[in-house]
């Protein structure tokens, strides 16, 4: 189990209602954080309490797109503002929207581009406010090995992920000295909905790439995440964590 970070350490988890996200929440709760829970869906949601065991008060949940920047700045706020503190932020939702670069239209390119790498500097940039002022904090971003290696058919999801290991790199830069830190976690082929909807050659040829010849779970990245989020990583920053059964080396 991870260390809290402090007594009443508080997390936001984007993209946390499902997959990796839900299972990250899962592990920050068990380390005792508070933790809040921004999702698109108010459904999924919902059953968000019962999934993690009704850890009461401290599970909140907020319906939000966190690419619209006044919206999510403001919950950022208001979760700071409510707890009187906020200790970790973890950029984890995503999406693809993947084709061959030559047929890829500027809709999907800028689609991916806005969720996964947008959002995570609108995250940074008013949790960094809070985390500053209190003199430690905490920031995660989800990236991928699309991100260190590229992928065939992934132009928009590797840039948006290689984007984020350079925004991790520059956050930590820049607020190494207040103690507030930034890292990244890169997952290979993990089990969740996403790699569900992949076709299932594309699933053998996977498998196949990874020394480790199996998808991660979900948890396996939620732990590492937990990591990073506690003072156990106290003297790592800028740093990428792949959790890829060996794939990256
Ligand atoms: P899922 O698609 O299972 O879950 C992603 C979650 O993010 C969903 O609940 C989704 O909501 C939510 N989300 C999407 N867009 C937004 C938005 N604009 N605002 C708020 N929430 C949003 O993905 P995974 O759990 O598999 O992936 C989580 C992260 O891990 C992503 O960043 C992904 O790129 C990364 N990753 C995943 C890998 C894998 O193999 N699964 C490998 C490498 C990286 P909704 O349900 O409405 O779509």
């Amino acid at each position: 189990m991870a260390e809290k970070t402090h007594d009443n350490a508080v997390a936001i988890v984007t993209g946390g209602a499902r997959g990796i996200g839900l299972e990250i929440c899962r592990e920050l709760l068990s380390a005792g954080m508070t933790v809040v829970a921004v999702d698109l869906r108010d459904d999924l949601l919902a059953g968000l309490p019962d999934a993690l065991g009704s850890p009461g008060e401290r599970l909140a949940t907020r319906a939000m797109d966190v690419t619209d920047s006044e919206g999510f700045t403001a919950l950022i706020d208001e979760v700071a503002e409510q707890h009187g503190r906020l200790d970790v932020l973890v950029n984890n939702a995503g999406i693809t929207r993947d084709g061959l670069l030559m047929r890829m239209e500027d809709e999907d390119w800028e689609m991916v581009l806005k969720v996964n790498l947008t959002s995570a500097f609108i995250g940074i940039r008013a949790a960094s406010r809070h985390m500053m002022r209190q003199r430690g904090g905490s920031i995660i971003n989800m990236a991928s090995f699309s991100g260190l290696e590229g992928n065939r058919g992934q132009a928009n999801y590797s840039a948006s992920k290689a984007g984020l290991i350079g925004l991790t790199k520059t956050t930590a830069k820049e607020f190494a000295g207040k103690n507030v830190r930034c890292n990244a976690v890169a997952p290979g082929f993990i089990q969740t909905e996403m790699t569900d909807a992949l076709p299932q050659q594309a699933k053998d040829v996977a498998q196949g790439l990874i020394p480790m010849k199996r998808f991660g779970e979900p948890s396996d990245v939620a732990r590492a995440v937990a990591f990073l989020a506690s003072d156990a990583s106290g003297y790592m920053t800028g740093q990428v964590l792949s959790v890829d059964g060996g794939m990256h080396m």
